[in-house]
C-alpha cells in the first residue's frame, strides 16, 4: 500500500512560488511502515494516474479554488482501486459534497496532523471510516514538515508555520472560523529547526505562513489588564513573549536569510514588535488594508484598521521600520463608488506599499459574507443544473466569476476598474521607481521581475474571464517563474548549525511590556 499526497491544480507552472506545506506535513505524519509517500503538487506537474495502484491511499487536500480538480482526481483514483481520502478547508466545510463529487472513502475535517496515521491504519485494514475529526490541535502538536522530500529546483520560497488561528472576525475571511480565534503558537525550537533545515537546502526566502503573525495587540493587553482576573493577561503576555523569543532566534541565522509573513495593521502601533521583526529580518508582510474608508471597513467588520490619512501614516510606519508591505485591497464593498478605485490607487502610492494586490469581493465558502449571500439569494440561476451558490462545481470553461453583488456597480464595471488599478500600480515606471527600496542593480532587477510575476500570476489569472487569456498569462508566468527562482535561491549550507536554544535566557533579555490603555 503506497501513500500518495496530491495538491490539485488545473494550471501547472513547472516552478511554483511557495512550497505547499501541508503535503510535507502529512508526509511527516505518515508512519514509517507505510514507506515514503509519493508527493504530487499539480502546480508543478499534473498527477500521473499510472502511479496509483489498487489498495493505495490517495490523500487530496482541497480549498474552494481547486475543489473541482480535486474531485476529478478523487474519482479517477477510486476507479484505479485506491482508497480516496479528502482533507483541507473545503473538505472540512462540505464533507457530504466531497463524498458525492470526489467519491471519497473518508473525509478528514480540521487539522490532519494527528489523525492522519489513524486514517492510514484503517485503510490498511480495508475499512476506513467515513469521517475523521482532526479538530484544532494545540500548537505544540503541529507536525514539522518533511523537507527532505522536497524536489530540487522547483520552489522559490519555503514556508514554515508558526501560529494557527486569528482572533479577528472579518466577514470575508474563513480563517477565524476554520482555524479558530484562539492563536495556537508552535514551540520556538520546533519552528527554528524547520527554518534551519530549509536554509541548509539553499532557501533564503522563507514565508512564515501564518494566519496572523501578530496575534496579541497592545490593545488586547490593555483590555486584559483592566480585568480583575489577570489570568487572561498572563496568557497574552506569554504568547507575546514567545513571539519575541522566536524573533530573537531568527536573528541568529545567516544574514542573507529573510522572512515574509502576514500581520494586521495594529502592529504599526507596536514599535518594539516592529524593531524585533527588523532584527529577525522579517522584511515583508502582507497587511490586509482592504478598504481606504471607515464605512468600507465597518461593512466587513474590520474597524480595527485605520482609514484615510491615518492609514497612510500606519503603512508608512512599517516602512520606517524597514518592513516592506504587500497591501491587500478589496474592491466591490457595498460602500465603494467609482471614485474609490482612484482613491485606493493614490493611497497605495502615497503610503509607500512595496507590493499590492487588488481583489474583488467574493462570497467565499466558510465566511459570513457567503452565508449572507446564500441566504439572501432568490431565483438562483443554474449552469448545467448547478446553482450559482455552488459555483465551484461548475466546469472551469463554463464557470462565471462570482462576485458579491454591489448595490450600484455591475461586476463588469468593478472588474474593469480593478484591472485599471492593477495596471496603474504595476506600470513599469511605477515598479522601477519602487525598486529604489533595494540597492544593487541585481536586486532592482529581481524586484521588477517579481513584481511582474506577481501581477501575471494573480491579476491576470485571477481576474480575467477569458480562458485563452488565462492560458497565455499562465505561459508567461511559467517563463518568468523559472528566471525568478534563480534570483531567490542561495548556495546550500549543509553544515549550518541550529542557534542555541533559548532555555536559560536571562531576565535582561525579556521584552519590555508596554501596556497602553
Ligand atoms: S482577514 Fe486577516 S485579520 Fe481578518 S480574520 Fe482573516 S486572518 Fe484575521
Amino acid at each position: 500500500m503506497r501513500v500518495h499526497l496530491v495538491n490539485p491544480s488545473d494550471l501547472s507552472f513547472g516552478t511554483a512560488v511557495i512550497t505547499p506545506r501541508w503535503l510535507y506535513v502529512l508526509a511527516a505524519a505518515t508512519p514509517e511502515r507505510f514507506g515514503t509517500p509519493v508527493i504530487v503538487d499539480e502546480t508543478l506537474d499534473p498527477l500521473d494516474l499510472k502511479t496509483i495502484e489498487r489498495g493505495d491511499v490517495v490523500g487530496i487536500g482541497i480549498h474552494t479554488g481547486n475543489a473541482l480538480r480535486g474531485y476529478e482526481l478523487g474519482r479517477l483514483a477510486r476507479e484505479r482501486g485506491a482508497f480516496v481520502v479528502f482533507g483541507g478547508i473545503h473538505a472540512s466545510l462540505f464533507p457530504d459534497e466531497v463524498r458525492e463529487q470526489g467519491r471519497a472513502h473518508a473525509v478528514v475535517t480540521g487539522d490532519g496532523d494527528l489523525v492522519w496515521s489513524k486514517v492510514l491504519r484503517d485503510c490498511e485494514s480495508g475499512a476506513p471510516a467515513a469521517d475523521y475529526e482532526g479538530g484544532r490541535i494545540a500548537g505544540d502538536a503541529f507536525v514539522p514538515a518533511r523537507w527532505d522530500l522536497l524536489p530540487a529546483d522547483k520552489y522559490m520560497w519555503a514556508s514554515v508555520q508558526t501560529v494557527r488561528g486569528c482572533p479577528k472576525h472579518c466577514s470575508f475571511c474563513s480563517v477565524w472560523r476554520t482555524d479558530g480565534q484562539q492563536p495556537r503558537q508552535r514551540h520556538v525550537d520546533a519552528v527554528v529547526r524547520e527554518v534551519v533545515t530549509l536554509r541548509r537546502k539553499g532557501f533564503r526566502f522563507i514565508v512564515l505562513a501564518d494566519d496572523n503573525f501578530y496575534p496579541v495587540t497592545l490593545a488586547d493587553l490593555a483590555a486584559a489588564d483592566r480585568r480583575t482576573d489577570k489570568s487572561q493577561l498572563a496568557s497574552l503576555v506569554a504568547l507575546r513573549q514567545e513571539r519575541f523569543d522566536l524573533m530573537a532566534q531568527l536573528e541568529q541565522l545567516p544574514k542573507d536569510t529573510v522572512f515574509f509573513t502576514q500581520i494586521t495593521m495594529e502592529a504599526a502601533e507596536d514599535p518594539e514588535f516592529l524593531d524585533a521583526m527588523r532584527r529577525a529580518r522579517i522584511r515583508g508582510a502582507l497587511v490586509g488594508v482592504e478598504s481606504v474608508t471607515p464605512e468600507g471597513l465597518k461593512a466587513i467588520y474590520k474597524n480595527f484598521n485605520e482609514a484615510g490619512e491615518s492609514l497612510v501614516d500606519r503603512l508608512q510606519t512599517f516602512r520606517k521600520h524597514d518592513l516592506h508591505v504587500l497591501g491587500s485591497f478589496i474592491f466591490g464593498l457595498p460602500t465603494d463608488t467609482p471614485k474609490t478605485f482612484d482613491a485606493t490607487a493614490d493611497l497605495a502610492h502615497r503610503a509607500g506599499v512595496t507590493f499590492a494586490q487588488f481583489v474583488m469581493l467574493q462570497p467565499l465558502p466558510g465566511t459570513l459574507d457567503f452565508q449572507k449571500w446564500e441566504r439572501e439569494a432568490t431565483d438562483v440561476p443554474a449552469i448545467d443544473g448547478i446553482p450559482l451558490t455552488r459555483y465551484w462545481l461548475i466546469p472551469n470553461s463554463r464557470r462565471p466569476r462570482i462576485y458579491t453583488p454591489h448595490p450600484a456597480m455591475s461586476a463588469d464595471e468593478i472588474r474593469l476598474r480593478t484591472q485599471g488599478v492593477w495596471n496603474r500600480f504595476y506600470a513599469l515606471g511605477a515598479v522601477w521607481q519602487r525598486s529604489s527600496c533595494v540597492r544593487s542593480i541585481r536586486s532592482r532587477l529581481a524586484f521588477v521581475l517579481i513584481s511582474k510575476l506577481y501581477r501575471q500570476m494573480y491579476a491576470n489569472t485571477g481576474i480575467a474571464t477569458d480562458s485563452a487569456r488565462v492560458a497565455r498569462s499562465a505561459k508567461r508566468a511559467r517563463l518568468l517563474a523559472k528566471i525568478a527562482r534563480r534570483l531567490f535561491m542561495s548556495a546550500p549550507m549543509p553544515d549550518l548549525a541550529e542557534p542555541a536554544p533559548l532555555r536559560g535566557r536571562s531576565e535582561a533579555t525579556q521584552i519590555p511590556l508596554r501596556v497602553v490603555s
